[in-house]
């Protein structure tokens, strides 16, 4: 009865038995460099990571020649920031982003700021949402790029990537855009907008980890980026090594999978998200963060007030759950995200973030509700603070 019930989506996923199985060739039988062109086996793993680099255009409405492998979307993410600082020096050292992004973005921003970089960092309000009027004014003349997520991973809140995009060009400024999360649960086109450059990651998207790309707008706009990784010229001189075909092979197929089940995925996973918050949302001073603008379909990050959330992780040991993100815990901070949007440190604390995916059911998510609410109403019977809250003490 205790079999365990997996809602931590938004951390990694695992791969769906179609994307095994398209790989195990690669794994086994044919090992062979797809930059080995002089054979046979060798041709066949270069036609494979074609097609893989194909799939994975068509779900971004992109061209193949756009994707570029890279070993996962913290690696194009570096791979961007430190690339277009190097190139663009001429143009300006500021760049514009948001105080929610992932760290692989503030993290790396971080480190070229000692090296000389500006960089402004967007508030959000309380419901995670940039202020677009904000960000026009904060592009200047000398800045060169305004990196943006199109999905947040801790809250699922989407960023408005057209209208972003439509200013950075007017601007003449580039725009990156962080798509890890969005990628298969919305529908992210870049050929209906202005995006200059996006970043993926496989093991987000039902295929192995280690394994992402990044997307470089090659039509009317010349992108330069230098590489971050020297050596073969691999993957057009933007990122050198021997390219990991099985993994390639197994992000085209998981991209394709996306593609043609992303309508019925997304409604199905929003049904189930509905059904989770409808009740969890009855327990007294719970609420739910990111509600209220657009949202990606599969995540709900509930605060349990005067509730610590690693006490109700606890609680329900057969329920895998996450405060904060799987790349920031481990560490005891409030999460950056929360604290971004107005909640104070004892709220972000109290914060559980539930990430709903292709394998979950309405079973699991009954039981889940059964044994949260369960959980957090035998905590707080027990806890001096919550009854400090009842009495009216203290909010
Ligand atoms: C997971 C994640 C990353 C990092 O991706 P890796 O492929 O694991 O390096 C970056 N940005 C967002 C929004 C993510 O969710």
């Amino acid at each position: 009865m205790n079999r365990l019930i997996y809602l931590d989506y938004n951390a990694t996923t695992p791969i769906d038995t179609r994307v095994l199985e398209a790989m195990m060739p690669f794994l086994s039988t044919n090992f062979a460099n797809a930059s080995s062109l002089t054979h046979r086996p060798g041709r066949a793993a270069a036609a494979a990571v074609d097609l893989a680099r194909q799939q994975i255009a068509e779900l971004l409405e992109a061209a193949p020649q756009e994707i570029v492998f890279t070993s996962g979307a913290t690696e194009a993410i570096n791979t961007v920031l430190k690339g277009v600082y190097e190139r663009y020096q001429d143009k300006g050292k500021h760049f514009v982003t948001c105080a929610t992004e992932h760290k692989a973005v503030l993290d790396t921003f971080a480190y070229l700021e000692k090296k000389g970089a500006q960089v402004t960092y967007l508030p959000v309000d309380q419901h995670g949402a940039v202020d677009l009027f904000q960000l026009e004014r904060a592009i200047r003349p000398d800045t060169v790029m305004v990196v943006l997520m199109w999905a947040n991973n801790e809250t699922g809140v989407l960023h408005p990537v057209d209208k972003i995009a439509e200013i950075t060009h007017r601007h003449n400024t580039l725009f990156f855009c962080d798509a890890t999360q969005a990628l298969g649960k919305v529908r992210c086109s870049v050929s209906s907008n202005k995006i200059d450059m996006l970043c993926m990651s496989s093991h987000k998207l039902y295929g192995p980890k280690g394994i992402g790309a990044l997307y470089v707008r090659r039509k009317n706009r010349r992108i330069q980026i230098a590489p971050l990784i020297h050596g073969g010229g691999q993957e057009n001189g933007m990122r050198a090594g021997t390219l990991n075909v099985p993994a390639i092979v197994g992000f085209g197929m998981a991209a394709e999978i996306a593609r043609r089940e992303l309508a019925e995925e997304s409604s199905r996973l929003a049904q189930l998200r509905e059904r989770l918050e409808m009740s969890i949302i009855n327990l007294p001073a719970t609420f739910v963060n990111g509600q209220l603008g657009p949202r990606m379909p599969n995540v709900s990050n509930i605060t349990f007030r005067h509730t610590k959330a690693s006490e109700i992780m606890i609680a329900v040991p057969d329920i895998a759950l996450a405060s904060g993100s799987a790349c920031v815990s481990g560490t005891r901070d409030p999460s950056h995200v929360l604290l971004a949007m107005g909640l104070s440190a004892e709220d972000a604390h109290s914060s559980i973030r539930f990430s709903l995916g292709r394998f979950n059911n309405a079973d699991e998510i009954d039981r889940c509700i059964a044994q949260v609410a369960g959980a957090v109403t035998r905590l707080r019977t027990n806890s001096p603070v919550w009854q400090l809250y009842q009495s009216g003490a203290i909010e």
